[in-house]
């Protein structure tokens, strides 16, 4: 399987839908966002470094995000493809990706950008803010995640359109889970053909 860059603002489902691809083709999934949560948890060093850029809404330095991606990719059965959520988040992060897997004989593979409206993705993060308790889903640190993601991670969206791998899917087209689910599944397939 062809690798896959999970792409979307806050609450625009990338956790979700890596989920559901992963089930279906039986790729690797590293999440950044659940990595450094783990960290935080087993109170480690990086945990600790990673607790206040997170509860601030910022972003993990480039260099040493890197490095935990590189040692987690290193870390799955190789030739089976990778789902890399949450990551890219900086054209940084992209171009020591785009290194890191060619150095290994490997590509980038394919881009799945999720589009959602910004007041459909501010509903979803204060309902998992009951739902899961995540200390980053308030208000004030959710309007700062949209304004990082403006400005750092969207500009991406044109570095992967000029790589040529990327493909994009529009909530406000599609319209349930189900359908964004289906038709992400149906390119997914069709890229690797
Ligand atoms: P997420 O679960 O993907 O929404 O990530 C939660 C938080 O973890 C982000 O708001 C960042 O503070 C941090 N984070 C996750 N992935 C990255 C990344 N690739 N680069 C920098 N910070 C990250």
């Amino acid at each position: 399987m062809k690798n896959i860059i999970i792409f979307g603002a806050p609450g625009s489902g990338k956790g979700t839908y890596s989920e559901e691809i992963k089930n279906r083709f039986n790729m690797g999934h590293i999440s950044t966002g659940d990595v450094l949560r783990a960290e935080i948890k087993n109170g480690t060093e990086l945990g600790k470094i990673a607790q206040g850029y997170i509860d601030n809404g910022q972003l993990i330095p480039d260099d040493l995000m890197i490095n935990i991606l590189a040692s987690k990719y290193d870390s799955l059965p190789a030739g089976k493809g990778v789902i890399f959520d949450g990551f890219p988040r900086t054209i940084a992060q992209a171009e020591a990706l785009k290194k890191m897997l060619e150095e290994r004989g490997d590509s980038l593979g394919m881009m799945i950008e999720l589009i959602v409206p910004e007041d459909v993705l501010m509903f979803r993060l204060l309902r998992r803010a009951k739902l899961e308790g995540r200390a980053d889903d308030n208000e004030e640190t959710i309007r700062k995640r949209f304004e990082v993601y403006h400005n750092q991670t969207e500009p991406l969206s044109r570095w992967f359109e000029a790589e040529g791998i990327r493909h994009t899917f529009d909530w406000g087209v599609l319209l349930t889970k189900e359908g964004m689910i289906e038709a992400i599944l149906a390119e997914v397939e069709k890229e690797n053909a």
